[in-house]
């Protein structure tokens, strides 16, 4: 199996999880990530994770693996940083890594990044989807829990210019915070910008707390603490070592954001929610659904 190598499959919930994604690899071109988001996961695992480094001999790596892969498999770049992590605008590795894998495979972008438009003229020459996550569209609010991310607006016109280029993408409007960033208003101005931009499909999440990036929101939003503690602690439940919200508040948000999303036309799916029977009929919870509606 690929599991020691730089293109890894797809693993972390499969086994009896709330995980619905498809057989797919994921590869990480960077150890850690700039953007330090308040809500980040990694911090969890990742010695060190908000200073991004790339992978040691990461080109060579990825061309032993890709020998090993079947033609046409899903690649997603990346689920433990972002591909655009700050450092990559120099370096100029996720560009290679792509020069590497676009011909023979499809690649799905998952980023928050507008330096993704950099490598338009590499994505649109094969089969690939990009999928963009914005969580507001309140730049103060942005500032304060993905402070070192481009803006929402900036992720907005990327969408819009590799949606001209007839490349589907995808808004991750994930997580949600409780009290942060799950108001009607705030859901309804990133899917209507995202559907301006040309976005076909919605993912969408609510956060999961653990103990490092609970922290990190307590800290940003002082107020918060009692009723992160209430909600997640007191009344939420332990799924694989993350307090979730209770079931029926994630329903609750899970359904908002899905009839937005259909007032705009979009389709909806949730991840690691285990709402699959709010998923739209023919949508993979990921996206990559558009790989085949868009022939690519
Ligand atoms: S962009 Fe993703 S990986 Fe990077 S800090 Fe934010 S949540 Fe973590």
């Amino acid at each position: 199996m690929l599991n020691s190598n730089v293109i890894r499959v797809f693993d972390p919930w499969r086994k009896g999880s709330l995980c619905t994604c498809p057989f797919k690899y994921t590869v990480n071109v960077y150890t850690g990530c700039g953007h330090r988001c308040i809500y980040c996961y990694i911090t969890s695992y990742i010695r060190d994770a908000f200073n991004p480094r790339p992978k040691k001999d990461f080109i060579r790596l990825v061309m032993r693996d890709i020998q090993k892969i079947p033609a046409s498999s899903i690649i997603d770049v990346s689920t433990s940083s972002d591909p655009y992590t700050p450092p990559e605008e120099k370096l100029g590795l996720t560009r290679k890594l792509l020069g590497l894998i676009m011909k023979n495979f499809r690649v799905k972008i998952l980023t928050k990044s507008d330096l993704v438009v950099r490598d338009i003229d590499i994505l649109k020459r094969g089969s690939s989807i990009v999928s963009m996550t914005i969580t507001t569209m309140d730049e103060r609010v942005a500032q304060i829990i993905e402070p070192y991310a481009p803006s929402p607006s900036k992720r907005i016109k990327a969408l819009s210019m590799i949606s001209k280029y007839g490349i589907p993408t995808i808004l991750r409007l994930d997580p949600i915070l409780p009290f942060v960033n799950d108001s009607e208003k705030n859901i309804r101005n990133i899917i209507r910008d995202a559907s301006k931009a040309g976005v076909k499909h919605i993912v969408s999440s609510t956060y999961k707390a653990k103990p490092d990036s609970l922290a990190r929101i307590i800290r940003s939003f002082p107020d918060l603490g009692e009723k992160y503690r209430d909600l997640y602690i007191v009344k939420g439940s332990r799924i694989h070592g993350a307090y979730y919200l209770s079931k029926k508040i994630r329903l609750d948000l899970m359904r908002k954001v899905k009839e937005i999303a259909s007032d705009y036309g979009l389709t909806f799916a949730t991840c690691r929610e285990g709402l699959v029977s709010l998923h739209d009929k023919g949508t993979i919870c990921d996206g990559s659904h558009l790989f085949k509606a868009f022939n690519r």
